[in-house]
């Protein structure tokens, strides 16, 4: 018999358990489908959570081995990964138990299978049981995309997934790609003791960046000792289980570099595999992501997707939002506003962190949005110079009549947390008048926010 549901969610990660939620509060009957074991999604199994733990340990043994900066006699810090990788899996493991109850409560019914559909209502699951719902939700998320590079399918390499799962510190590592998984991981390893050489296509790492605040992570990673090669092209890759090598062109020049492992960070890509969306008609878009509109809908009104599967960007905060919106859309809760994509937040782990909220400069450039801008550097604040945190800036952008806050770009000590001074601010719509009534205690990091402020209000005093 065929079980009729009001929604079936397709996935149980931070998309998928958020609608869910969000359905059952709006008392309607809900389904989730999952086929991992264990449960949990991305973020808490081998997405934020594993790689934030490590970062942290990360940092505070870079500050242990800076230790003579600050006048201090550490004699020795090193890293200890069997004890680092314990103590992440026990996180990792209470945070997935915890995710697991709540996905196994009695709220909604949960089935462990794979999902694919039938056609437009229903859904099969691995057991051949079929599955019929008013609206259906694919929250499905990404996997790892390894790119057509001669010779990378046939060498062994590691994921983001086994780098997470590191139990020694490795010899020597080539990371290929340069964006914000690739990055963090790469400073991780280097901080633990590994040699690491960082290979990227693009003329700056993190591309999806400012190539100013792209530099200043540059800088400091040649200041760790990571070898760092950009603009380049991959030409071959050669190896197996005793080590690698990559050629690429450089400069103009052919480059082959040789380590002990070779790891995988060129991207993720939207997980469709397996879902037969043919059979119910979904479009995917050129991305390879499931088209939606602003609602969430993909092309057939009552299916939605949400999260990575469907983007624009892989974060968690937006997958949340999304999943959230496609269940109250679905059930026609007035009043609702699509997801405000000019306040997404973005933040990278690195050491010094990057942060960016609202569009950057070159977006508005491109839009032809007026606006006005300023920016500080930390090492000429107070607080950072005392804590030995010079690398970086913090800009402010804004529109240029009344100061309105447009957008924000932090790299530097602790940016993933200053970046929330704005992240408010924006939502209300305030102007750089606006926080400069606010106080700003001293001394502190935040309190550098204040001078590209003062310095935008100066601007349009004088207009
Ligand atoms: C190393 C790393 C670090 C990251 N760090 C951050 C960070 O610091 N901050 C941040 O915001 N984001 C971070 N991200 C991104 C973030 O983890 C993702 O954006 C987020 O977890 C996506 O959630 P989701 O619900 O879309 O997908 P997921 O959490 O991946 O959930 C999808 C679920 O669908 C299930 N599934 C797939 N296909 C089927 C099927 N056919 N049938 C049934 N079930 C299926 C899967 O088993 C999975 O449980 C990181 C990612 C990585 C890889």
């Amino acid at each position: 018999m065929v079980k009729i549901y009001d929604l079936i969610i397709i996935g149980g990660g931070s998309a998928g358990f958020n609608a869910a939620r969000v359905a059952h509060d709006l008392g309607k009957r809900v389904a989730i489908v999952d086929g991992s074991r264990p449960l949990g999604g991305l973020c808490i199994l081998r997405g934020c959570m594993p790689s934030k733990t490590l970062l942290y340990m990360a940092d505070v043994l870079h500050l242990a081995q800076k230790g003579g900066t600050f006048g201090l006699k550490i004699p020795s810090a090193t890293a200890d990964m069997k004890a680092i990788h314990e103590r992440k899996k026990k996180i990792i493991a209470d945070f997935a138990d915890y995710r697991e109850k709540q996905l196994s409560s009695n709220k909604w019914d949960l089935y462990r299978s794979q999902a694919k559909f039938v056609n437009d209502h229903t859904l099969e699951l691995d057991n051949g049981k079929q599955l019929s719902a008013e609206h259906i939700l694919i929250a499905t998320g990404s996997r790892i995309a390894t790119p057509p590079i001669p010779g990378l399918a046939e060498t062994p390499f590691w994921t983001s997934d086994d780098v997470l799962d590191l139990d020694f510190i490795p010899k020597s590592v080539i990371v290929l790609g340069g964006g914000f998984v690739a990055c963090e991981l790469a400073q991780f390893l280097r901080r633990i003791g590994s040699r690491v050489i960082l290979i990227q296509r693009s003329p700056h790492i993190l591309r999806d960046h400012s190539p100013e605040a792209g530099a200043v992570v540059q800088q400091a990673f040649r200041d760790e000792g990571i070898e760092l090669y950009t603009d380049t092209k991959l030409e071959k890759i050669m190896g197996n289980e005793k080590g690698v090598s990559v050629r690429f062109a450089s400069s103009g020049k052919m480059i082959t570099k040789r380590a002990r492992h070779l790891f995988n960070a060129l991207g993720r890509e939207p997980d469709t595999t397996g879902l037969n969306l043919a059979a119910a008609g979904v479009k995917i878009s050129p991305t390879g992501r499931v088209a939606t509109n602003r609602f969430q809908q993909t092309n057939i009104p009552h299916i939605y997707a949400a999260g990575d599967v469907s983007g624009p960007y892989d974060i968690v905060h937006l997958a949340i939002a999304q999943g959230e919106l496609a269940a109250r859309h679905a059930f026609g809760v007035k009043g609702i506003k699509p997801v405000d994509n000019s306040l997404i937040l973005n933040v990278v782990f690195t050491d010094p962190q990057l942060a960016t909220i609202g569009p950057l400069e070159k977006q508005l450039r491109e839009k032809g949005t007026a606006y006005l801008s300023a920016s500080y550097p930390f090492n000429d604040h107070g607080k950072s110079i005392l804590m030995d945190a010079n690398y970086g800036y913090v800009k402010v952008l804004a529109e240029p009549k009344r100061g309105r806050i447009l957008g924000a770009e932090i790299v530097g000590k602790d940016a993933g947390e200053l970046i929330h001074c704005f992240s408010g601010p924006l939502a209300m719509r305030a102007t750089v008048f606006d926080l400069l009534r606010a106080p700003w205690y001293h001394p502190t990091l935040a309190e550098i926010i204040t001078y590209p402020l003062e310095e935008i209000a100066d601007q349009i005093k004088k207009r």
